[in-house]
């Protein structure tokens, strides 16, 4: 799986800072903090012909992850909400797209790790583009277990949604050489935590399970199926998970904005989806499509 260029990008235009401009002339300062310490936050975001996906969870996640950071002059909800209308309304975007949304720090006056070298506020950027779900939903994806593992809150904590992705990307730069689509990260116990890039579930005996949000993101993609699991009386637990009960599990499937629902065909080189009854993944797939339009914010 490696995304392509989609021509329908080539003359998008991107909220940085007060306004519009031209992807070709989208660019943020050599001084600003996301270039310095990738000090910034961000959210991966959805517009459905419905609207957009849980706007809110979205933008309360970045509120408190920039408030874990201690950054100041936070643009407020509504700046934030009106730049992504304004961005989507620009590009005539008002289905399949993702949004990619930024808050950096800000610029520094001079180069240098101390947040008080911040002292004009966040810069923001809303980067909308053409993208369905990047997995085939219907074929699945392969995945091998990193050595590199999900940092918990003893390290840097897993619940700040922060643009230090390096783990995650040493993590996918295995996945790629190994030649499969994502790498499954343990947490520092060796527990499974995450994929690099969405979220874990594991079906067994009709019963769904995903770990603990000790060392993964809190997903908001995550915490639909749990919702969804509980409205309909499917029983799911949160729990320790370890390789081996993933590798005897019924089914196993990630969750993100990115993705949506993706079966796992294979860890570990272990054959996985497919294999026995998918009844309950279905069902929860097909739920999870049902519910999508009732969770949207409707565009303007
Ligand atoms: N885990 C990681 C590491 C992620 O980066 C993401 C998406 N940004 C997810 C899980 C999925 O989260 P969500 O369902 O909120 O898109």
């Amino acid at each position: 799986m490696l995304q392509k260029f989609n021509e329908a990008n080539k003359d998008i235009y991107v909220w940085v800072g007060n306004g519009l401009i031209h992807r070709d002339e989208a660019k943020v300062s050599v001084f600003d903090s996301v270039v310095q310490g990738g000090d910034a936050v961000w959210e991966g975001i959805r517009v459905y012909r419905e609207g957009i996906l849980k706007l809110d969870e979205h933008l309360n996640r970045l509120f408190d992850s920039a408030k874990a950071l201690a950054f100041r002059g936070i643009p407020d909800r509504t700046f934030i909400v009106d730049a992504i209308h304004a961005t989507l309304q620009k590009n005539k975007m008002y289905q399949d797209t993702h949004i990619r949304l930024t808050l950096t720090r800000g610029k520094k006056i001079t180069s240098g790790m101390d947040p008080r070298l911040n002292q004009e506020g966040c810069t923001l950027i809303v980067l909308a583009e053409w993208k369905k779900p990047v997995y085939d939903n219907q074929k699945g994806i392969d995945v091998i277990t990193s050595h590199i593992r999900r940092n918990g809150p003893q390290f840097l904590d897993s619940k700040i949604h922060h643009n230090n992705l390096l783990n995650n990307i040493l993590a996918k730069i295995q996945a790629n050489i190994a030649n499969v689509d994502a790498a499954l990260m343990l947490d520092d116990r060796g527990f499974a935590a995450e994929l690099n890039g969405t979220n874990l579930f594991m079906i067994k005996n009709y019963v769904v399970y995903t770990p603990r949000a000790v060392a993964c993101l809190p997903g908001i993609t995550r915490q639909h199926i749990i919702d969804i699991c509980q409205d309909n009386e499917i029983p799911c637990f949160e729990r320790d998970i370890s390789l081996t009960e993933l590798y005897a599990a019924d089914s196993v499937f990630c969750t993100g904005t990115m993705g949506e629902l993706t079966p796992i065909r294979s860890i570990d080189q272990r054959e996985m989806a497919f294999k026995g009854d998918h009844s309950l993944f279905q069902q929860i797939h097909q739920l999870f499509n049902i519910s999508l339009k009732g969770f949207c914010t409707p565009l303007v």
